[in-house]
């Protein structure tokens, strides 16, 4: 007699999106040679499990909001009532209940709403770790502020299975930064890939395109490569920066997989 599994990986399993911010900056950043400036939206995604709450990054953080009713500097942008922690309690989440924080890396605008969390623990790769508690200093894009806010860590070394059921999966993406971490997550049977800066636009993976600054190259474009294999596996990978795609997904309510299907 065959024995079926009363529970699938990713049965109950539902993924927020949320926009936490917009940056203005020159395309080159994400890909090497193109001229002009791009919108980008800052992203973070709330990853609801039977066994508790996780985020996928927290955005921007309190530094950068505008009061209401001042202009815009043309650079960054985090509107009022745009911070991660209430983009949650607008759909009835209370900061406090999230147990980890999955960092795909530490720069300001994917670890900037940590501190928001107090009861969380924050999970990067331990190269990310070291890297931002260590030569880092005075790198502009890593502020201490950000991530040194007292929660716990747990530093971890390649994969990761956050519930213990395949359901969301962390596994490292480096490149962009020394310890870069991405995460694939069953939803419906489909398997969903939030990339973070792994590929920050959709031409990132199609074309397999560095940025004009990363880390390290080569192990930037393996990373993307590994990405691109799991797309030609039918995983859906949501780019961290993508302006297009990121219109399409659905904000505060569950993504479900068709809505990513282009
Ligand atoms: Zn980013």
């Amino acid at each position: 007699m065959v024995a079926f599994p009363l529970q699938m990986p990713g049965d109950g399993v539902k993924l927020f999106g949320f926009t936490v911010g917009h940056i203005h900056m020159d395309l080159g950043y994400f890909l090497a040679g193109e001229a002009g400036r791009i919108t980008i939206p800052v992203t973070a995604y709330l990853i609801d499990h039977p066994k508790g709450l996780a985020l996928f990054d927290s955005g921007l953080g309190a530094r950068y909001a505008r009061p209401a009713n001042t202009p815009i500097d043309g650079i960054v942008d985090l509107a009022e009532g745009e911070t991660i922690d209430c983009r949650l309690r607008a759909i009835g989440v209370d900061p406090a209940d999230v147990r980890w924080i999955v960092a795909s890396h530490l720069h300001v605008d994917h670890a900037g709403g940590n501190a928001y969390f107090p009861n969380a623990t924050v999970i990067v790769q331990k190269a990310e770790y070291c890297h931002a508690f260590g030569e880092a200093e005075g790198d502009p894009v890593y502020d201490r502020a950000d991530y040194d806010t007292g929660q716990p860590f747990l530093r971890i070394e390649g994969e990761h299975d956050l519930f213990g059921d395949g359901a969301v999966v962390v596994f490292p993406t480096p490149g962009h930064t020394p310890g870069h971490q991405s995460a694939k997550i069953r939803i419906e049977g489909a398997e969903v890939v939030l990339a973070g800066d792994c590929c920050s636009l959709r031409r990132s993976l199609e074309d397999l395109r560095l940025p004009e600054h990363c880390h390290d190259a080569g192990l930037f474009l393996s990373s993307l490569r590994r990405l691109a294999q799991m797309k030609r596996c039918g995983a859906l990978v949501i780019p961290s920066h993508d302006p297009e795609v990121w219109a399409k997904v659905p904000k505060g309510v569950p993504i479900l997989p068709g809505a990513l299907v282009s």
